[in-house]
């Protein structure tokens, strides 16, 4: 079976653990590959090299970092066919799903190219008496980020490309479900001119993120990935003094008032809720419509968009609406969580779970479920389900639908569907999560905004892309400097102040 390496010091490199994970193709439930599961001493070969490495890079002049950004975006562009269909076999999604998966982290990339803009410090010309005061920002060294599977390109770039663009070395511990891409994109920033290692990539689980973590000379560490992970990272990587941002799981609503565009809110959620078998983080997976009468009309829209769904592998062509969850594991997680609805007496109004496909009966495919009249006590509420499954809560009043995502443990998006600017917008004001969508059902902010959630959808301080990108990668130094003018004042003896 092939096997997969790591990526350290500019090469490819087997494991030496002796400890492996294999990887599947999700459509076929077949293990293609084998990927090596990286010990302490593996972890503190590609941290040697980094940290080898780094001083050189920081001393590059930015624009000249910036260009091995640029060289990337267009190899990105060159590869993209590639790249879409290595993430698609091991993740599942479909070939334009994966092509976006690739254009969103590649559009962090191009954001990174405007890095010298984006590092440049502040002064201030006589602070004092013949003072000037100036900050600076410094790369923090060698920095590390741990990313999950269910986007493989996108969030290595979101991690990588600012903390490289500003002048840190990286250590990517990538997902072991789906390991290819963030390999192909590591042989990419070589190619692009990036020196050897700036970017190492090394494979593996809870023994080599505890090593991370633990790693005296790894002084930042980004995580995104389940909550009850992300907290577990936050509080060890912290408690070391590290630099830590740890985004976790989520429960995403969709608030849709009476007097919705229902046509539209209901195309909205059926991509929202089902687009990657719902393993998005900003899937909407429940939708909150106010009042029963917009709650019939709603489910009466949804009923047949959800049945004409088209459940398939990656290879059936580009009319897929969505592929297979990633393991059996969560196939069967998923399936349990359904059941678990039903018999808590929520209406499952579309039935997915027999679903199976010719040819792919072992494949990890869930068809598309709705349930109706789920209420806020129920493991479907409560949990992430991280499937195809759409729950519609209802409600009464906006007021309850509002106090409903307030209440809610995660926040990290959501959306409201109204024709009412002012609902709109008192919704946007008092709202405690982090992305907002106004008839926008995944308010995934662009490169230059940041991306975070609130409450345990997020640890940490600082967003991920955007201007917090080069916040968290850097430090900011203060200089105060005098030039005396000479010796004829002789010495001060008393603390400078400005009166
Ligand atoms: P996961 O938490 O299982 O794994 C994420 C990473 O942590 C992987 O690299 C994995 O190897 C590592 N890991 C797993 N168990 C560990 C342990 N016990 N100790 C140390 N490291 C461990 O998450 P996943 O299943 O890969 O991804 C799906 C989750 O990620 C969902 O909850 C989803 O909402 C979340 N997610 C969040 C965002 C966001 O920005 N908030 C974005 C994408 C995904």
């Amino acid at each position: 079976m092939k096997e997969v390496q790591h990526i350290i010091g500019g090469k490819p490199v087997a494991g030496i653990s002796g400890r492996y994970a294999d990887v599947f193709n999700p459509a076929t439930g077949e293990a293609e590959k084998k990927v090596p599961l990286a010990n302490v001493a593996e972890l503190n070969a590609a941290v040697e090299n980094a940290k080898a490495a780094q001083p050189a890079w920081a001393a590059t002049n930015p624009q000249k970092r910036a260009r091995v950004l640029m060289e990337f975006v267009r190899l990105l562009h060159r590869d993209m066919d590639k790249l879409a269909e290595a993430l698609s076999r091991e993740h599942g999604k479909t070939i334009p799903d994966a092509k976006g998966d690739v254009i969103r982290g590649l559009e962090v990339a191009e954001f990174c190219i405007g890095a010298p803009h984006l590092l440049k410090g502040e002064y201030n010309e006589g602070a004092g008496p013949g003072i000037d005061m100036y900050s600076m920002r410094q790369p923090l060294g060698v920095v590390a980020g741990i990313t999950p599977f269910n986007f493989p390109a996108m969030i290595p770039m979101w991690k990588f490309c600012p903390a490289i663009a500003a002048g840190n070395a990286f250590i990517l511990k990538p997902s072991e479900r789906d390991p290819t891409v963030p390999n192909m994109l590591a042989e990419l920033m070589l190619e692009a001119g990036l020196p050897d290692g700036i970017l190492n990539v090394v494979h593996g689980d809870k023994e080599v993120v505890d090593a991370i973590l633990d790693s005296p000379d790894v002084m930042a560490v980004g995580f995104v990935g389940s909550t009850p992970i992300a907290q577990y990272i936050y509080e060890r990587a912290a408690a070391t003094g590290k630099r830590v941002q740890c985004f976790g799981g989520a429960k995403n609503h969709m608030i849709i008032m009476p007097d919705a565009d229902m046509d539209q809110t209901a195309d909205a959620l059926i991509g929202a809720g089902y687009g990657a078998a719902g393993e998005r983080c900003m899937a909407v997976s429940v939708a909150v419509p106010v009042g029963d009468e917009t709650a019939e009309r709603l489910i009466a829209k949804l009923r047949p968009r959800v049945e004409a769904l088209k459940v398939g592998p990656y290879t059936e062509g580009d009319d897929v609406d969505f592929g297979p969850l990633v393991t059996k594991e969560a196939k069967t997680r998923v399936l349990g969580l359904i059941d678990s609805g039903i018999d808590a007496g929520a209406e499952l109004v579309v039935d997915g779970r027999s679903m199976s496909l010719q040819g792919y009966e072992n494949g990890n495919f869930v068809g598309p479920c709705l349930f109706d009249k789920v209420t806020t006590d129920m493991e479907i509420y409560k949990q992430e389900i991280f499937g195809p499954v759409l729950s519609v809560a209802r409600v009464t009043t906006y007021e309850d639908s509002v106090r409903m995502v307030m209440e809610n443990d995660y926040g990290n998006g959501v959306a409201i569907f109204t024709r009412d600017g002012d609902a709109a917008r008192d919704f946007s004001n008092r709202i405690n999560v982090g992305m907002v969508g106004i008839n926008v059902p995944i308010p995934v902010p662009l490169a230059y905004h940041t991306f975070g959630g609130w409450k345990r959808s997020g640890f940490g301080d600082l967003n991920q892309h955007g201007p917090d990108a080069f916040r968290f990668y850097t430090r900011t130094k203060t200089v105060t400097s005098r030039w005396p003018s000479g010796i004829k004042e002789g010495a001060e003896f008393s603390i400078p102040t400005m009166n």
